[in-house]
């Protein structure tokens, strides 16, 4: 395929983002720029596409996680990442100089006002808050948003940015424990000491950082060996581990005591998850979460020896042990097997 070429740009080194489209001379407000295009593609193979480069991302093997899918119509999407759409190197600005206009079922770049020779060509990509910390933005705009992401979701953004910054003042250290003006530690029907809310928590809150110690795998291995031993020993040692997967090369072990968020009980039926951002592990709301409900995520633990972590959870949905949810049709298959095999076994006996 031909590339697209357009009168008014040239391409260039950007300072945003590696390559930028340029204008060439004096462009006015509402020309259409350059012609986006691609391949058509369903929106089935579109997200085939997307869960692609999630995959690619979180692997984090330095493969790139970016998208250029655009939305067509209801049935189809234009995946612009092919070699002759000249408008995929067209970065985003949080103070844009162009709009994406569908027309027809063609996507033109067209400039929102007036752009002055030499100007780098930008539209606001209009990515949606899901793993927004993946993308943060260099546009160097006065009104930058820090992050790639459509301006209507701007006020929800600075809202998690403030959550993220409170959090991360608040942070547990050595000689001072975690505190948040979210939650209070007492004693908990599920284990031992649990976490709840002080104060009503609306849903998708960035609640509190679970801190500790970063270590290697290579000690993160380590210490598992250890807890495993202990665990073996069966003289009521404990076994448990509070090491969280940070990244390729390191752990946390979040078995220290100024981590506040290591109270947190793990249940079968959750109102938080866990979320790595830049970095940083967080317990965040999945739910509304009522004044004095404890708080909860899923620990997801391996399969591998499910039996010594049964779970006393007491929700609706208890499995009976504390496991990663995937597990969970494996772990109701092997408790049908195991109830089965006992039933044999006393018929035998009689
Ligand atoms: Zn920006
Ligand atoms: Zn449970």
């Amino acid at each position: 395929m031909k590339k697209t070429t357009s009168p008014y740009v040239l391409k260039k080194k950007s300072k945003i983002h590696g390559m930028g489209l340029f204008a060439k001379g004096d462009i006015i407000k509402g020309t259409r720029i350059i012609e986006y295009v691609g391949e058509k593609i369903t929106k089935a193979e579109s997200d085939r596409r997307y869960q692609k480069a999630l995959e690619r991302r979180r692997n984090g093997n330095g493969k790139k996680g970016t998208v250029y899918i655009f939305t067509l119509n209801k049935r189809y999407d234009l995946d612009g990442d092919v070699s002759w759409n000249t408008a995929r190197y067209i970065n985003h600005s949080c103070d844009p100089n162009c709009d994406t206009e569908n027309i027809r079922g063609h996507i033109w770049i067209t400039s929102s006002r007036d752009i002055k020779k030499g100007e780098e060509i930008s539209y606001n990509y209009g990515y949606d808050v899901d793993s927004w910390y993946d993308h943060p933005c260099r546009c160097g705009s006065r009104r930058c948003a820090g992050y790639i992401m459509s301006e209507e979701r701007w006020p929800e953004l600075k809202r998690k940015l403030l959550q993220i910054e409170t959090a991360r003042r608040l942070a547990g250290r050595p000689g001072r424990p975690t505190i948040s003006p979210y939650i209070t530690v007492r004693r908990s029907k599920i284990h031992g000491a649990g976490v709840f809310a002080k104060k009503d928590i609306s849903a998708d809150t960035i609640i509190i950082e679970y801190v500790g110690e970063k270590i290697t795998k290579k000690e993160s291995d380590r210490r598992y060996q250890i807890a495993w031993e202990r665990a073996q020993g069966g003289n009521g040692e404990k076994g448990t581990v509070y090491i969280f997967t940070l990244d390729d090369k390191h752990d946390i072990d979040g078995d220290v005591p100024w981590n506040t968020a290591g109270f947190i009980n793990h249940s079968c039926d959750p109102n938080c998850e866990t979320d790595i951002i830049d970095g940083h592990i967080y317990i965040i709301s999945i739910r509304e979460i009522m004044k004095g409900e404890e708080l909860s995520y899923n620990y997801g633990y391996d399969f591998e020896s499910w039996q010594d972590h049964p779970c006393n959870c007491g929700a609706a949905n208890c499995v009976g042990y504390i496991l990663d949810e995937e597990h969970w049709p494996k772990l109701k298959r092997k408790l049908q097997q195991l109830k089965s095999r006992g039933r044999r076994q006393v018929t035998f006996k009689r």
